[in-house]
């Protein structure tokens, strides 16, 4: 059995708002037996995520990948080789991403152009994963006014890839309906829950996921520094506190913490093909 009782699926101390503190932090998941996976946005922060996992015998890993926030800005071109290099050097490296479709933040008067760049980004992240056969971390976002499109575009790429295999998966931060939360499942994904679900606020729907979706299925994750949960909101964010999403989950579920601890974390361990 893993020395890890917790894990977080998601959490970015590889950015620059843990640069004074990061070791801290670490060394105090270590010690709190939270394991974490840091994800990558673009090229310096994915190189950044490795850096800080090799650092830890086990415990800490890393996700690289291109944000599709970030496909519009960067300094060059997206090119899967980038990413292909660090897999190949770092054994740390357990999945890819994030990645995936965001419709609320497009750069405005090329909006179409950019969900282009955006899709092609996001396929050709999925067929490195499936070919290193990694993990992949999948951010979808829905337009702030429009009728929700992204989880629905997201499973039709989902579904048009999956004749040649679909990598492991995560829905990372998911935030859509009952229904699409179990479309995802079917595919063989997991569903990923943020402190989100611990607002008082805006966590209706989410607690409703939560309740249907089977345990074995949900990973649990803080994606610090972002979404404190509620009796942290409007501070820094850290992955400790995923035991406040755990014991939510618990909640929605009817088990005990611990259960939903042990679940969780072992799902996040079959996610991301960690052995012990
Ligand atoms: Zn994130």
């Amino acid at each position: 059995m893993s020395s890890f009782r917790l894990f977080d699926s998601h959490a970015h101390v590889n950015f620059v708002a843990f640069e004074d503190d990061w070791r801290a932090v670490l060394d105090d998941c270590q010690r709190h037996g939270v394991a974490v996976t840091l994800v990558g946005s673009q090229l310096p922060t994915s190189r950044r995520a490795i850096e800080l996992a090799e650092l830890y015998p086990e415990g800490v890993y890393a996700a690289v990948g291109l944000h599709p926030v970030h496909v519009a800005d960067q300094p060059q071109p997206f090119r899967v080789e980038d990413y292909a290099a660090m897999i190949s050097a770092s054994s740390r490296v357990v999945a890819i991403g994030e990645t995936g479709i965001d419709h609320f933040r497009l750069p405005a008067g090329r909006e179409a152009q950019d969900l282009e760049r955006q899709r092609e980004v996001f396929i050709a992240q999925l067929r490195l994963a499936r070919d290193h056969e990694l993990a992949l971390v999948i951010h979808t976002r829905e337009h702030p006014t429009k009728p929700p499109a992204a989880y629905a575009e997201v499973l039709g790429i989902l579904r048009r890839e999956q004749a040649a295999g679909l990598p492991q998966g995560v829905i990372h931060c998911f935030l859509g309906t009952v229904e699409e939360a179990e479309a995802f499942t079917a595919l063989g994904l997991y569903v990923g829950i943020t402190g989100i679900i611990t607002f008082e606020k805006r966590s209706e729907q989410l607690r409703r996921v939560a309740a249907a979706v089977p345990l074995e299925r949900l990973v649990v994750e803080t994606d610090s520094p972002y979404l404190a949960p509620q009796s942290y909101r409007g501070k820094r964010n850290q992955p400790q506190y995923v035991a406040h999403v755990v014991e939510e989950i618990a909640r929605c579920k009817g088990v005990s913490a611990a259960v939903a601890a042990e679940q969780t974390s072992e799902n996040a361990r079959r996610l991301f093909g960690i052995k012990n």
